[in-house]
């Protein structure tokens, strides 16, 4: 009985809230944006290459959802993007930088490729991420204030395999930056937090799956399954919901119990 009255405490409503999720278009963030559409929110369903699949997700929202072009390897189409939103919605409240990529670089790539890997990953993960922040907080700060949640990766914390070092040292560096960002904006009333999954069952994944098999993905884990993209996205819509405002700064681990620390 008590049990049952607790699950009722916590409601969360999103309804007048606007949410920009990058890379919404697939995985996880897809999820995200679903799960914001069904807490009430209005969404920004960002895209860079698969509109139609983000069509698809914003036809959820009705007129509560839009989509949004850009290809974030250009930092500045991430700063514009914002502001895109912005005018749309006639403000913002919560940004949840999601897109992401990860590209294998093996130690024998030649040096030309391997840089071009490196600015990729970074460009992608984090500068983009940076950017769309700083826009963010600009933004809140005329508002009264704003949340930005940081999908990273269990990466940031445990490494990756050799040939995505550039890909947990992106994820490391979201860490730090959702931590600048909670530390020195609070006062004004933003809000920061980092999500980090682990092995998460998406098209990102696939990879990793063709190349070393899904059983050594579940050895990893504790659970008696792969996360889905599913179990990822609640935890975002709280965060994003005021309900767990004083965490700021903190990191919330998803990963099965593959990385308890
Ligand atoms: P995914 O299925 O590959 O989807 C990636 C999303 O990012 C897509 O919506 C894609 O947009 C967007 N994107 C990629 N490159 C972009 C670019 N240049 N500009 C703008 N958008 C771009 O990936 P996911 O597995 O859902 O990953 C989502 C986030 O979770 C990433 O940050 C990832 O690092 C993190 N993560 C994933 C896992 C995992 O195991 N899957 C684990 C830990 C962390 P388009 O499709 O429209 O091009």
């Amino acid at each position: 009985m008590s049990a049952r009255k607790g699950a009722n405490i916590v409601k969360i409503d999103l309804g007048g809230k606007v949410v920009l999720v990058t890379g919404a278009s697939r995985g996880i963030g897809r999820a995200i944006a679903a799960a914001m559409i069904d807490s009430g929110a209005s969404v920004a369903v960002h895209f860079n290459r698969n509109k139609q699949s983000a069509e698809d997700i914003a036809a959820g929202g009705g007129d509560r959802a839009r989509v949004f072009q850009a290809d974030l390897s250009d930092p500045v189409q991430g700063g514009k993007l914002l502001g895109d939103v912005v005018d749309e919605f006639g403000r913002l409240d919560v940004l949840v930088n999601n897109a992401g990529v990860a590209v294998s670089s093996p130690l024998e790539e030649p040096l030309e490729t391997c840089a071009r890997t490196w600015h990729q990953i970074l460009s992608v993960n984090l500068v983009a991420a940076g950017i769309l922040s700083r826009e963010a907080i600009r933004h809140f700060q005329t508002i009264g204030g704003g949340r930005i949640v940081f999908v990273a990766s269990r990466a940031a914390f445990r490494g990756d395999t050799p040939e995505h070092m550039a890909y947990a040292a992106s994820k490391g560096g979201m860490v730090a930056l959702s931590r600048s960002i909670a530390r020195g904006f609070g006062k004004d009333g933003v809000k920061s937090f980092v999500v980090a999954p682990g092995f998460t069952r998406t098209e990102m994944a696939e990879d990793f799956i063709e190349e070393y098999g899904e059983e050594l993905a579940m050895k990893d884990i504790a659970l008696d399954r792969m996360t889905e993209p599913g179990d990822i996205a609640p935890m975002v819509v709280f965060l994003a919901s005021g309900l767990a405002d004083h965490a700021t700064g903190a990191t919330i681990d998803i990963n099965a119990g593959s990385y308890v620390r």
